[in-house]
């Protein structure tokens, strides 16, 4: 028997090896061998096994290093179909798909010294020859333990004040015993979380649940010889408060009771301590929590705790669609038209897209759900291909917030300048401040200004490495590069004009924070984007205090967008909607629409009602018109489909860049024009043999981004109807054609936005 190995280092190319005898009956794919490699012994991953002798002669596996399998054949299939369809190499795949923590060497389950002792009547503590040599204190200790059941040698020895010595010494007279022990490196220890029961669903909650248990079971039935169960993926359109995690929760609790698992995936900024509360409060020990945050003892913990079967529901960001988890029931894809679900380095997947695909290969369900669906679910349910399940109305009755537009041109030109905060929003946060009740303020932009600015000669602090404007940043009086991290002083005069009398233009979170203490100074204000939260309080410390009414408005970037709910929250203010409608991606407008629902539907959860105001200076943009408007978002669906048709992009077609990388802009530039010609020379004969226009190349172009950390950036796009017919193009072309080292090229199938 012969095997093919993918080595556990960045080589991205099989390996055949041949299978000692010994070795046949317990090789499987999926498990980590041994092999020789290189003149040294190195671990890799069996991902075929053939009886067929190669060509050329192989070496033999040296040993299995574990038994049983990190992957599945149906996760090794999976892992397959990602490499494909993204264009990615097979080994990087693979190591996207499993935690680094579970392979670092030394990886391994914690183990600590348990003391175990026999029950005050069992056969330690009956007359036992050893016994009477003990003190009375050591018999109180004795029974004291007993009584407890044993326990942990560390929290014995401080709970009965006792020493390690003592214990080891009545270990070694019989009188119990200490042993080792694995224990769990518990993610969620010292959070208290409170059991819930099932909530009993309203009308329109029981009948999309009923839409996702019985999505499938028809056509399985009428078939003569059932086939293994498919169900389409089933899109669960939301209003926000609409109750779809109560949903979730009931729909993973059926999968349960029939014995399967279940993945649930959240973006990761949604993995505050509430999200994780809602899952872990209803099932207990058999949550596994996966996310950046944790440690990587945590992390190898909960994963073999997946892959054992302790835990059987796992909730975590996009990496955790790729669990172990045997005999899977279900998977959730939660605010499933969140960006984060896209990884933007090799694998570029999407994880939406491979939940879809991994429920179709293990036959389990899958559910999306959201609020505002990505435009490409939401015509996947147009069409029948996905089921779709709606619940239109906020539980009990509860109303959705009021939106109203705030036109900031009007407000401009009654007031002479341009304010922070229209009257309008002022009244509103005045009116909360009043009553008791909370207001969150949005903006989606970071800093204390946006840019620095030399009026006389229009002079603008860039970064030298990346081609964005730097942000002024006042807590410090510098200004920093989000592209790179890079910072420098505030000049002391113009480089260009040597003006000393700088402007600061745009609004910053951190601007629009001063701004509103000179209006409200008694209001309790908390800030939170990416400078806030990696200083003094941590994202959950911000959140914990808001929601404990420590604070009467929340300021903050996207990152207060999604997600939360907060009962006393009755007013949302979005300082400027504008900010991501121009930006240069095809689904910009959606992305904007996205955004203002999101944070509309942080308003009025509870018993009192929401309001809403939306400032803006392009109040007729689709986007903007439609999150005021009470058409909802099929209304916004339906014009921006038409729209996306018309200019053929997705979801009418697949849409892909070419980003080629150089540190010198003359390697770069004429790369990226080779290939675009190349492959437009593709296209032409693509459309020819097809009599259709429907695969399009760009020409090569400057990226927007088109300076990053010192590498110049130019972008080919491609459209075509098919990711395979991208992906074919592309092969072709990199063999045929292929890159000097000092270029890089980032392929990006299904690429979320043009940057
Ligand atoms: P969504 O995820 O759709 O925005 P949530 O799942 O967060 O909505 O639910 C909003 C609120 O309604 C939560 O506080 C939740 O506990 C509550 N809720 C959900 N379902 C019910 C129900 N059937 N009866 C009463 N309250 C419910
Ligand atoms: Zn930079
Ligand atoms: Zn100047």
């Amino acid at each position: 028997m012969f095997v093919s190995v993918a080595i556990d280092l960045a080589l991205d190319r099989l390996f055949t090896y041949s299978v000692p005898v010994e070795l046949t009956e317990k090789l499987r794919v999926g498990q980590l061998l041994r092999v020789p490699f290189r003149g040294r012994i190195a671990r890799g991953f069996a991902l075929a096994t053939t009886e067929n002798a190669p060509e050329f002669k192989t070496r033999p596996v040296l040993a299995i290093e574990d038994e049983s399998p990190f992957f599945s054949p149906a996760l090794l299939k999976l892992v397959r179909w990602i490499a494909d369809y993204t264009a990615s190499p097979i080994e990087t795949t693979l190591r996207a798909a499993l935690p680094a923590a579970v392979l670092k060497p030394g990886a391994r389950a914690k183990e600590m010294l348990y003391v175990e002792v026999g029950q005050p009547t069992g056969p330690l503590a009956a007359p036992n020859p050893a016994h009477g040599q003990l003190t009375l204190r050591q018999r109180q200790l004795i029974s004291e333990i007993a009584r407890v059941g044993g326990g942990w040698m560390q929290q014995l020895v401080r709970e009965f004040k006792t020493t390690p010595a003592t214990l080891r010494g009545l270990a070694e007279k019989g009188a119990l015993s200490i042993v080792s022990r694995t224990t769990r490196r518990d993610p969620l220890a010292g959070r208290n979380v409170l059991p819930t029961k099932p909530l009993p669903l309203n009308p329109l909650q029981q009948a999309a649940l009923d839409v996702i248990l019985d999505e499938g079971r028809e056509t399985r039935s009428s078939e003569p010889h059932p086939s293994p169960f498919t169900s389409r993926p089933v899109l669960l359109h939301g209003v926000t408060g609409s109750g779809k995690t109560e949903i979730y929760l009931q729909a993973i609790a059926r999968m349960l009771d029939e014995d399967k698992g279940a993945i649930v995936l959240v973006p990761e900024i949604a993995l505050t301590p509430q999200t994780v509360r809602r899952f872990a409060g209803r099932f207990g020990d058999r949550v596994a929590v996966l996310h950046s945050a944790l440690s990587d003892g945590e992390r190898y913990d909960e994963w073999h705790r997946i892959r054992t079967g302790a835990a059987r529901v796992v909730v975590g960001p996009r990496s955790a669609v790729f669990a172990p988890v045997a005999n899977l029931g279900l998977i959730v894809v939660d605010e499933e038209h969140d960006p984060s679900y896209k990884q933007e380095e090799t694998p570029r997947y999407h994880a939406r897209d491979v939940a879809v695909v991994r429920a179709r290969l293990e036959g389990a369900r899958v559910v999306l759900g959201s609020a505002t669906p990505s435009l490409e679910s939401w015509l996947n349910a147009q069409t029948g291909k996905y089921a779709l399940a709606s619940v239109p109305a906020r539980v009990a009755g509860r109303a959705l917030p009021a939106v109203h537009l705030v036109n900031m041109e009007d407000e401009m030109a009654r007031i002479g300048h341009l304010p922070i905060f229209s009257s309008a929003l002022l009244d509103a946060i005045h009116r909360r401040l009043a009553n008791g009740e909370q207001t969150i303020l949005f903006l989606n932009r970071r800093g204390y200004s946006r840019i620095l600015e030399c009026p006389s000669c229009n002079w603008v602090a860039e970064c030298p490495d990346c081609s964005v404007p730097y942000t002024y940043h006042r807590a410090d009086n510098c200004l920093r590069c989000h592209v790179c991290g890079g910072w420098m002083h505030v000049p002391a005069a113009c480089p260009d004009c040597h003006g000393t009398d700088f402007s600061y233009t745009g609004i910053g979170t951190q601007r629009a924070e001063s701004a509103l203490t000179r209006c409200f100074p008694h209001a309790r204000v908390l800030r939170m984007d990416a400078d806030s939260t990696s200083r003094k309080m941590s994202h959950d410390d911000i959140l914990s205090a808001f929601r404990a009414g420590k604070a009467d408005v929340l300021l903050g970037t996207q990152m207060i967008a999604k997600g939360l709910d907060f009962p006393n929250v009755t007013l949302v203010g979005v300082l400027n909607a504008d900010v991501s409608l121009h930006r240069p991606d095809p689904r910009a407008s959606e992305r904007t629409y996205q955004l203002l629902a999101q944070v509309s539907g942080r308003a009025g959860r509870a018993e009192k009602p929401g309001e809403v105001y939306i400032q803006t200076f392009s109040p007729a943009a689709p986007a903007i018109a439609a999150a005021a408007s009470d058409k909802g978002f099929a209304a916004f669906a339906a014009a921006e489909l038409q729209d996306r048709k018309a200019a053929y992009l997705p979801p009418y077609c697949r849409l892909a860049t070419l980003v080629f990388r150089a540190k010198d802009e003359a390697l770069a530039r004429p790369w990226a024009e080779l290939y675009a010609k190349s492959l437009a020379g593709w296209a032409e004969k693509y459309n020819r043999k097809n009599a259709q226009e429907a695969f399009r190349v760009s020409e090569a172009a400057e990226a927007p981004l088109a300076k990053a950390e010192g590498w110049f950036r130019y972008q080919i796009v491609m459209r075509a109807p098919a990711a395979k017919d991208i992906v074919a193009a592309v092969r072709w072309i990199e063999a045929a054609r292929p890159i000097p080292k000092d270029v890089r090229l980032a392929v990006d199938v299904d690429a979320q936005s043009l940057a």
